[in-house]
């Protein structure tokens, strides 16, 4: 199974502290530890290793569901063998190796890593509206010459999956152009400060109704969308932000049958002493959770 050549599958970690066969799988966990177009502060490579070894250090029930995460069904494929420096060629390989997950009929969880992976797991999707919760529009023509930044990519996505297909939550940072932008193409998106205004229950029926015309849904967390008092462990900390259960609130309002996948990005460990992978794995757990309780898993 799997484009096995692209995988270092020897973490002495599983996610959760435990590992099910990939055939009796629903979930297909990989980790991307790229970061190579890092413009502030470098690390999120160190991600994927930081969160497996938190996440099998955290309690498993999930208030929110009602479900235990020992009883989910999910196979840790190990780390995606990236290519550093090279953009492209591992955005390329998040792809195919999506498309191998998504063809064996199970649900990607990718967690990185800096956020331009995301780009190749839409592209393997190809019908998914993605939700990106983040700090940060990431709608930039290009970041110091590299149009295959961070910081350009749900510009990315935008311009091949149409501006119906991208909805950007928890936005506060971003600059004159950049808004233009938004504001020409009629983007999506609700900023942390009207999520505090009006609470989850609300930004997660306006969310809904954004999607209410897409046929798939796909979950991309940037952890810097969190204040830098919850997650201070990220390339590009950014004030003003949301709690932690404010963003598990909004992700529970509108998680359905519809969704493809999800990920979380931009942990970088090394700025913190490991809050941000606690955060990141429970975020992971819930997510599971909720999707399972939805479709039935
Ligand atoms: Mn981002
Ligand atoms: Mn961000």
């Amino acid at each position: 199974m799997m484009n096995g050549s692209f995988y270092v599958d020897d973490h002495p970690t599983r996610f959760g502290g435990f590992k099910r066969e990939y055939s009796k799988s629903d979930f297909v966990l990989f980790g991307v530890p790229f970061d190579s177009t890092s413009s502030y502060r470098p690390g999120s490579r160190f991600g994927p290793a930081a969160i497996r070894e938190a996440s099998a250090n955290i309690e498993t029930w999930s208030w929110r569901t009602g479900i235990d995460f020992e009883e989910i069904k999910l196979h840790d494929l190990g780390d995606l063998a990236v290519v550093h420096g090279d953009v492209a060629e591992t955005v390329r390989r998040v792809k195919e190796t999506v498309e191998d997950i998504i063809l064996s009929k199970k649900i990607p969880v990718m967690v990185g890593g800096e956020h331009i992976i995301t780009l190749g797991a839409l592209r393997g999707l190809r019908d998914s509206t993605v939700v990106s919760f983040d700090a940060h529009f990431d709608m930039r023509d290009d970041y110091l010459s590299n149009k295959l930044s961070h910081a350009c990519v749900m510009r990315r996505a935008l311009e091949e999956f149409g501006v119906k297909n991208v909805v950007i939550v928890g936005a506060r940072a971003t600059y004159k152009d950049e808004i233009e932008y938004i504001k020409k193409n009629d983007v999506s998106y609700i900023t942390s400060h009207q999520i505090m205004r009006v609470g989850p229950k609300e930004t997660g029926a306006w969310i809904k109704e954004i999607l209410s015309g897409s046929k798939r849904v796909y979950i991309s967390v940037d952890m810097d969308v969190l204040d830098p008092a919850y997650a201070p462990g990220v390339g590009n900390p950014e004030p003003e932000g949301i709690s932690t259960s404010a963003l598990l609130d909004v992700i529970g309002e509108i998680i359905d049958e519809r969704v493809s996948g999800f990920d979380v990005v931009e942990v970088a460990p090394t700025y913190d002493s490991g809050t941000t992978a606690v955060t990141a794995s429970k975020v992971i757990y819930e997510i599971c959770c909720m999707i399972a309780k939805s479709i039935g898993l």
